[in-house]
């Protein structure tokens, strides 16, 4: 390992190609990237890596920065760095390379024999023909590198061959950027997926010609679908933008991130950032895939929810359910709501669903739906009896602590299920539904008195 590196202030690099909104996979690499640095008092570097011209365009640009700021990673760099507009930068270093005999000018008829050279190769369209580009005189040696969850990686460079870093010498391509700009930016500790390992052994050869020192490296392990294969759309490979829309708790998921390759060796699950900057560590990163689990993602933002309380579901309920209902009767709609949602997003889902037609719409069933299965005692008395009950209360204190305690004792008296299950049909025509004290608190006094009396009239 680097000595030098060593003793100097930590800092880390989060450097995005806007080729695509930005992915949970690349949200966990910027998470790692800012934990580390938040760990050891460093600084955690955001740039932005569009050298790609033809597949970088902005509107990526704006999600990447939007979904990072949303997930509260703030970057320490005031000014985003962009690599299109530091060419002069690069240019000027592949001048003293060729200078110096370490790259070449290659005069090239054909470049469909091209060695790739990493995520970001130049591509080249069908029948393109081009005169030159330059390439780097391979030393053709063996690389050995310390990534920091991989242990010793040891690659030979001779079949790499004499690989292109600059399509001509006015346009540097990607592997020759990113060594010049982790340079500049000092960066200690290159954290990035898995699929950045084989470009390491040609950035390290670059920086070595250039002079430059080596940072330490750490590879992450890939997020897998919970088949083990590559993570696709189906299975959650959806820009965190999307995660966003549907209603998740950034807090949350940024909690699901930490715990997909990491965790602390003990059995808790729920972690704040603050107190994820004091518990991670690279170390216990694993090596294998980290199997993503949307269930378990959602009964992590669950929990968030249950914290945030049901006031925060108020916001999120669509304007059909609130309309015409009084400020007591939201709450008790959101109460119900927040038990059972696990994102923001599930009320409308549900409500498309059909799941909420009761609230809407006065119910439609069969009466026979009123008599429990396993009743004792016919439904019409004790509807009689919770309908008089119920007209006692008062408007303005209809909530679901003062509905139950009216009608609890009776229930209890006679039969839970015996009372309950009718005046719950009654109100929702459902066989599962809230509790009727819930329903009866979200219905509001006058609905609920006139839905007890339809299913009276039903059973006379
Ligand atoms: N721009 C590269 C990407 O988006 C970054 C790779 C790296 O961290 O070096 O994959």
């Amino acid at each position: 390992m680097n000595q030098e590196i060593e003793s100097k202030k930590i800092i880390t690099r989060f450097p995005p190609s806007p080729t695509g909104k930005l992915q949970l996979g690349n949200a966990r690499t910027a998470l790692f990237n800012y934990l580390f640095a938040k760990k050891n008092g460093g600084s955690f570097l955001f740039r932005l890596e569009d050298t790609d011209k033809e597949r970088s365009k902005k509107e990526y640009e704006t999600d990447v920065i939007e979904s990072l700021a949303w997930l509260g990673l703030r970057h320490d760099n005031r000014e985003i760095q962009k690599q299109s507009e530091r060419v002069e930068i690069y240019k000027a270093q592949l001048k003293r390379l060729v200078d110096q005999g370490l790259a070449y000018i290659s005069k090239e008829t054909e470049l469909s024999q091209e060695p790739a050279s990493g995520f970001q190769s130049p591509k080249k369209k069908d029948g393109e023909r081009r005169e030159e580009v330059i390439r780097f005189k391979n030393p053709n040696k063996v690389i050995t590198f310390t990534d920091l969850i991989r242990g010793e990686i040891t690659f030979d460079t001779t079949e790499l061959g004499d690989f292109v870093i600059a399509k001509s010498m006015d346009e540097p391509i990607y592997h020759l950027a990113v060594v010049i700009d982790d340079a500049e930016m000092d960066i200690t500790h290159v954290i990035r997926g898995e699929d950045g390992i084989s470009n390491t052994p040609r950035q390290i050869l670059i920086q070595e010609a250039l002079g430059f020192p080596r940072p330490l490296y750490a590879h992450l392990p890939l997020i897998l679908a919970p088949d083990r294969t590559k993570l696709s759309k189906r299975h959650g490979a959806i820009p965190v933008s999307e995660y966003r829309a549907q209603g998740y708790i950034p807090e949350a998921v940024l909690n699901y991130l930490a715990l997909l390759g990491w965790n602390p060796g003990t059995e808790q699950e729920l972690f704040s950032l603050e107190e994820l900057s004091r518990l991670f560590d690279l170390g216990k990163v694993q090596k294998g895939g980290a199997v993503f689990d949307e269930e378990k993602m959602r009964s992590v933002n669950k929990e968030y929810l249950k914290k945030a309380g049901a006031a925060s579901v108020i916001p999120h309920i669509p304007s059909e359910l609130t309309a015409g209902r009084s400020v007591s009767q939201v709450q008790a709609l959101a109460g119900m709501l927040l038990e059972r949602i696990s994102v923001y997003g599930d009320i409308k889902t549900e409500l498309t669903a059909g799941e909420y037609e009761y609230l809407l719409n006065d119910p439609i069933y069969a009466k026979e739906m009123l008599k429990w299965k396993k009743a004792k005692s016919e439904p019409k008395e004790h509807l009689e009896n919770v309908c008089s009950l119920v007209e006692k209360i008062s408007p303005d204190t209809f909530t679901v602590s003062d509905i139950k305690e009216a009608v609890f004792p009776y229930a209890e008296a006679k039969g839970k299920g015996d009372v309950l299950w009718p005046t719950r049909v009654a109100l929702s025509g459902k066989e599962q539904s809230p509790d009727p004290f819930t329903l009866s608190a979200l219905l509001g006094k006058e609905a609920t008195v006139k839905r007890l009396r339809t299913a009276i009239n039903m059973l006379e």
